[in-house]
Parts: structure tokens; sequence; C-alpha cells
């Protein structure tokens, strides 16, 4: 019969950070969740169940971790401080965690290129400051993951969310566009974090569909969002001259696939910037 998981409170993350004497660091988002129900909440959010291979970015004092494996999926946990990633085997295994039920590896997410058991939901509570590339580098280099929920600032979440024509959408929502369908999945409050961060957060939860283009399409089609967005006052025309080889060049190309040259980049999603990388790459 398995013992049943327990999850991390306020008072049992207070000990281990006091047996670590881990201050914990701002440059690495280090802000945990102290609460057990935040945690539920979110693997609820994420639809984890017992066939999943849950891959979690910084896993940190273990809250979120112990959350996935209680809800029966494994978890393969990268986490980038040594310290942080020590301690973690046995936090889990005093929480009855069986061994088999989960894999740390100590590394930071973004050279993270391939594992060996293939993931199948990104799960995580990602460190604020990288969190956009993370998403972008795991989106792209494990297609296994077909779904998933990660909690980051309210902010950043608006804009991965966001849908071309509004003001907030950019950068980060047409690239993680590329790869899958976005989509807000409610805040969780500041104070069920220890140190409170002075920012909000908020959970986006993610689709995969159906890959739009090749690798190579892809990487061009990148270039072309990041010079769409470098100056977002200014209309595609001008903004994509550069690429195109002038101005008029640009209009003739965006004219040719039906884009208006005085639009701004704002106003296209993903697919119509996949069509301006093809138009060019014919050009
Ligand atoms: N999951 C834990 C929780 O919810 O309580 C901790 C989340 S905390 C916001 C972010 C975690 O990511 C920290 O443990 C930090 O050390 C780790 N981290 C920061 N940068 C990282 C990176 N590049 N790769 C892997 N882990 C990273």
């Amino acid at each position: 019969m398995s013992t049943e998981i327990s999850l991390l409170g306020a008072a049992e993350i207070r000990e281990i950070a006091n047996k670590l004497e881990l201050r914990p660091a701002k440059s690495l988002g280090q802000n945990f969740v102290i609460d057990g129900n935040s945690c539920q909440k979110i693997v609820r959010v994420a639809g984890v169940t017992a066939e999943d291979l849950v891959l979690e970015i910084g896993p940190g004092l273990g809250s979120l971790s112990l959350a996935i494996i209680q809800a029966g999926a494994k978890l393969i946990a990268v986490e980038i401080d040594n310290r942080l990633s020590a301690e973690l085997a046995s936090t889990l295994t005093t929480h009855n965690c069986p061994n088999e039920s989960f894999e740390i590896i100590n590394k930071d997410a973004l050279s993270v290129d391939e594992l060996k058991n293939l993931p199948t939901k990104l799960v995580a509570n990602l460190p604020y400051n990288v969190s956009v590339p993370v998403l972008l580098h795991i989106l792209a280099k494990f297609p296994s993951i077909n779904s998933g929920v990660v909690m980051v600032q309210t902010e950043v979440a608006e804009r991965l969310a966001a849908k071309s024509g509004s003001k907030i959408y950019g950068i980060p929502s047409a690239k993680a566009a590329w790869w899958a369908d976005l989509s807000l999945g409610g805040t969780i409050s500041r104070s069920v974090f220890w140190p409170m961060p002075n920012v909000d957060s908020s959970l986006v939860k993610f689709q995969r569909h159906k890959p739009l283009g090749s690798e190579s399409e892809r990487i061009h089609t990148f270039t072309i969002i990041d010079q769409a967005f470098s100056q977002r006052r200014k209309m595609l025309r001008s903004v994509l001259a550069d690429l195109c080889g002038g101005n008029s060049q640009a209009e003739t190309i965006l004219n040719s696939i039906g884009i208006d040259p005085t639009l701004r980049g704002e106003a296209l999603n993903v697919a119509d910037f996949l069509e301006i990388s093809k138009a060019l790459t014919k050009n």
C-alpha cells in the first residue's frame, strides 16, 4: 500500500531554509511557494494525471514537485542552484515519494537540450527574470510536451497570452504562438510566497498545436518578428525595409501576400509572419 504524499507548509520551508542557511537569491528568482493549496491548484489547472511525466523547471525547495508527484505523475526536475537540487531528493523522500517517481537534474534549464525520458507536460513556477526564454526554449526542444502550466509575473502572463491587435501583444506572444495556444489560468496571491515578491503572479496554460513549419522556417520567422517589433510605432514597410532590401521592396512583398504595408507588427499573427518569411525566401 502506498503511503500518502504530504505537501510542504510554511513552517517546514522555514526549517529547510534554516538548515541550508539559505538566503533566497533575487538573481535566480527564488520566491518559494509556502502554501500547498496553491500548488495543488497549479497541478489541477495543468490537468496532471498518473500517465504524465512532468518536467518542472526550478523546483526550489520542492513545494510544487510534491504536488505533482501527489497527483500520481512522475517528475523530472531541473534546478540550477546546487544547494537546492542536492536537498530536493531528501525532501521528496521524507514526504513519501518513491525513488522511481522523480529524477533531479542540476543544470541551467536553458542548457538542457535533451532528456533520456520524454516529458509529456511542463509545470513550473518559473524564475521571473528568465521566464520567457525558458518557456520558449522548452517548447522548442521538447515536442513531446503537449501541454502545461507555468506561473509567471502577471504582466508577462498577459503578454504571453495576448492575441494580435492587442496593445500588449508582442514578441513573447507571437513566438510562443508558433508552438502552442496560450491562455490565462488564474492568479496566485503574492502572500503565498516566501519571500513575498513585489509583483503579482498568474498562471499561463498552453496546449501545443500542429507545427506551423520547419525549424529553418521558424528561425527565419522569429527574425522577422524581432524586426517587426523593434520599433513598435513604425509601419511594417519601413521596419522590414532592411530585411527586404528597401522600403518599396518591402511594400511589394507585403502587398503580394495581401498584408497592408502600413500596418504595424502588433496587427499580425504568427501565421502572417510565416507568410512574410516564405515570401522573402522566394525573392
Ligand atoms: N518551484 C519552487 C516553488 O514554487 O516554490 C521554486 C520556484 S522559484 C520562483 C524559481 C526556481 O528556479 C528557484 O529554485 C531557482 O533557483 C530556479 N532557477 C532559477 N534560474 C534557473 C535556471 N536557469 N534553470 C533552472 N532553475 C532555475
